[in-house]
């Protein structure tokens, strides 16, 4: 069973499984604030397992009435491609990503998954498919194992092990002085942002998403932690559609299709070579802001 969203419907499932639950469901609740209802339609069906395809056909979506962030905005991303999303701050980039969750529905348009609107669809199916993971890694307090299973109740410990290795968190979770035993604080200092970063990518690939979608932290991480990271994101993203809100120019550059996001639609979209070549917006962004857009 894939959890990644999961907790928020099953939270008295997940209650049960976790020994620091109480702590626990408070984040949880906290989530349910922030996000708006969206309710199922009557005869909304089940989402099956998907491949992972995402189409917005001519979508126009705002906050309120009077404003839109996006007009008639189209793109067809197919399965297993990673599409690093860019663009000025407030361009709307979380907002796409939120679109394809259905955190809000739109206003016009369409947005489909395998040809499925996904308004026809139990969100909760839905969100089944689609793996989010926040630019705030979200550790609770537990064992590594604890935080890594979050992904899927059902994994075993082999299961925890295999995933960790996947994604190159193996190596210092077994460096701990408990290994996967050690206890970490929701809050706390245990594990470096990069070390949290690799248990989320490990909790990823058990919840198994077929699409994923990715907010990339700014905070700076020295150089070998961020080629670690690189890897094991090379390898949670294998077969999986990904869009990417990106800061590091590692991350675009091996992304298939940059989309550069602004004017209310996407201004630009092709690879890192192809955009440069162009010398347009992701040119000037890349010229003028190299600071952000962080390399390795
Ligand atoms: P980006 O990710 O490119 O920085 P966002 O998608 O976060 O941009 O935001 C796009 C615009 O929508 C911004 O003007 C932002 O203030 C606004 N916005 C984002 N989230 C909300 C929300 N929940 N309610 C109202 N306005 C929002």
């Amino acid at each position: 069973v894939n959890n990644f969203w999961n907790p928020i419907i099953n939270v008295g499932n997940f209650y049960n499984s976790l020994v620091s639950g109480a702590v626990y469901l408070e984040r949880v609740f906290e989530m349910m604030d922030v996000k708006p209802q969206i309710q199922d339609a009557p005869d909304a069906y089940e989402m099956p397992p998907v491949k992972g395809e995402v189409v917005f056909r001519d979508v126009t979506f705002g906050y309120t009435e009077e404003q839109n962030i996006f007009e008639h905005l189209s793109f067809h991303v197919k399965p297993g491609e990673t599409i690093a999303l860019v663009g000025p701050t407030g361009a709307g980039k979380s907002t796409i990503t939120n679109l394809i969750s259905r955190f809000y529905d739109i206003k016009d348009g369409a947005i489909l998954v395998d040809g499925m609107d996904i308004r026809d669809v139990k969100v909760q199916s839905l969100r089944k498919e689609i793996g989010v993971m926040l630019q705030d890694t979200f550790i609770f307090s537990g064992t590594i194992m604890e935080n890594i299973r979050y992904g899927n109740l059902e994994a075993s410990p082999w299961d925890i092990v295999d995933a960790a290795r996947v994604v190159r968190a193996h190596e210092f979770i077994q460096d701990l002085k408990n290994g996967y035993r050690t206890v970490v604080q929701e809050r706390g200092s245990t594990l470096s942002a990069g070390q949290r970063q690799l248990i989320s990518f490990a909790r990823t690939l058990l919840a198994d998403p077929k699409v994923l979608i990715l907010d990339e932290a700014t905070s700076s991480i020295d150089t070998q932690t961020e080629i670690l990271l690189q890897e094991g994101l090379d390898r949670l993203l294998e077969g999986r559609t990904a869009f990417i809100v990106a800061h590091r120019l590692s991350t675009i550059r091996n992304s298939d299709r940059i989309f550069y996001i602004g004017d209310k639609k996407i201004l630009e979209s092709g690879s890192h070579e192809e955009l440069m070549k162009k010398k347009g917006h992701y040119y000037n962004l890349y010229r003028t802001q190299s600071k952000l857009l962080k390399k390795v």
